[in-house]
């Protein structure tokens, strides 16, 4: 593709899993339930029901406006989108558009891709609500308004981004912030993020930062996953480039297309001169508030360590390598299971070595996350405990590690049942029991025949059951055989 040059711009809507409500009512945040069990008139619009913003909402996206470097407005605005959809009970939606201005504005956002520091300036980032969800059968559809009131960042890049993969990794990387920062699960798996597409592709010799020698955007609606993003741009910018080399690309408007998953293409939906005239304007009913400089130092003050700040800390307080500081940190949950281990005492190059190692594989084995898995940090510090003590051997560790998961049951049962024997004071009465058996042996080792040793080690071995700690047997043996 050397001779275009790609220009990608995302929308990307993440809905804010944090807050206890959603964003106008009081019903909860949360949508798995029953369809329309979690509604409150407001989200069903019903007439004299007024929106009440939910301030812990607020707070979020404020956060997230700052970790995105955007400058922060002085009021708070909402505005009424006039459309009308089954999935919007009102008939508009309540968001906020760039006039007067949204909760953040002209920020960017660096991200490592391929090695390198890579960056997107951000347009701006404002605060919505959800709609309801439909759910489509052969001859009817079912509007699920749990939904309805979900309280939804969304976020708009300017096209900075130029291959598919690229606009994955940034992807990753705001999902990333979304999770460490306490704002959302950001998990698409539950549809909480959605993205629109835009794409481009211009004459690669030409500047393109002068806007004039952008090629025709074409919008792609409501990409409901990573893997679909990557897909729909790859094959998005071979149909322009396909346009292009026949002599059709003049012709080509400016146009939405709808990413089809299963065929793996994009089809029109509706060019520019149909485009939905919103009707934008101030939401009559939440006036505008002042944002109080003290609180946004407070929000300031309390954004928790992003993943790049924990991996830092990994390397340079903990030790670790960067390898298995990337791996701690790529999901949250993990660095968090991780650092609970390390705050129980685990010794962090063996925490991470076993998240790392063992415990990432058992989650890729089973398709579950880090919270589904059996063994919590106290328990696995019952294993790494007795392989410290010597109580078992680090075979035996991985063992018992693989038993407890099989059998769902606490590693301690196994680790009774697998301790070496390795107090002093017991080892020495079975040696001494079983020295005290054995006199002509012993009378031949000391006459010279030294090889005798290993059989005592054996008589050791047979009686405990292989259970007597092998260093310290050895050593008693020899002190009492010299005595
Ligand atoms: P619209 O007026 O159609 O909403 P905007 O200028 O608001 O368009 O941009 C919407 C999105 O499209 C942004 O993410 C922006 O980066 C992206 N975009 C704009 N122009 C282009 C282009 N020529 N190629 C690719 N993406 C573009
Ligand atoms: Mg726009």
């Amino acid at each position: 593709m050397t001779k275009y040059l790609a220009k990608i711009g995302l929308e990307m809507h993440c809905e804010i899993s944090k807050t206890k409500s959603k964003v106008f009512s009081s019903a909860k945040n949360s949508f798995s339930g029953s369809p329309n069990s979690n509604v409150r008139p407001v989200d069903m619009a019903f007439p004299g029901t007024l929106p009440v913003v939910n301030k812990e909402a607020v707070r979020l996206s404020l956060m997230a406006s700052m970790i995105l470097h955007c400058t922060q407005p002085e009021y708070m605005y909402f505005e009424r989108k006039n459309y009308y959809y089954p999935d919007l009970p009102k008939g508009y939606q309540i968001t906020q558009n760039t006039k007067p201005i949204p909760v953040g504005t002209d920020g960017y956002v660096e991200f490592e891709y391929n090695g390198e520091l890579h960056k997107v300036r951000i347009n701006n980032i404002h605060l919505e609500e959800d709609t309801a969800s439909l759910d489509h059968y052969y001859s009817t559809s079912n509007i699920d308004y749990n939904r309805a009131g979900i309280p939804l960042l969304e976020l708009v890049t300017e096209p900075d981004l130029h291959s598919a993969d690229e606009a994955v990794a940034f992807l990753e990387h705001m999902r990333s912030i979304y999770q460490y920062a306490n704002i959302s699960d950001a998990d698409s798996k539950k549809g909480q993020i959605r993205c629109d597409v835009n794409v481009s592709i211009m004459d690669a010799s030409l500047d393109e930062n002068n806007p004039d020698n952008w090629g025709t955007k074409v919008e792609m609606k409501n990409v409901n996953s990573f893997g679909g993003v990557r897909d729909a741009i790859n094959y998005e910018i071979n149909r322009q480039i396909e346009l292009k080399e026949t002599g059709k690309y003049a012709e080509m408007e400016q146009q939405t297309r709808r990413w089809d998953e299963e065929s793996g293409t994009t089809k029109f939906m509706r060019s520019k001169v149909d485009e939905i005239d919103y009707k934008y304007f101030v939401e009559p009913n939440i006036p505008k508030f002042k944002i109080d400089p003290e609180w946004l130092k407070e929000i300031k003050n309390s954004i928790p360590m992003l993943a790049l700040d924990r991996k830092n800390k990994y390397i340079n307080e903990l030790g670790l390598s960067n390898y298995d500081a990337t791996v701690l940190v790529k999901e949250k949950a993990i660095s968090d299971y991780f650092e609970e281990c390390v705050n129980i005492g685990i010794d962090p190059k063996r925490a991470a070595n076993w998240v790392t190692v063992n415990i990432i594989s058992e989650l890729n084995k089973d398709s579950i996350s880090i919270d589904e898995f059996y063994l919590r940090p106290k328990e696995l510090k019952l294993i790494t405990d007795a392989l410290e003590s010597n109580k078992i051997s680090s075979k035996q560790a991985k063992e018992i590690f693989t038993k407890s998961l099989e059998e769902k049951k606490s590693p301690q049962e196994f680790i009774n049942a697998n301790s070496q024997i390795s107090d002093t004071q017991e080892l020495t009465t079975i040696i001494k029991n079983i020295l005290a058996t054995h006199q002509e042996q012993i009378a031949d080792y000391h006459n010279g025949h030294t090889n005798l040793f290993d059989y005592f080690v054996g008589q050791v071995m047979k009686e405990t059951k292989g259970k007597a700690n092998p260093v310290m047997t050895k050593e008693i043996l020899k002190q009492e055989l010299d005595k």
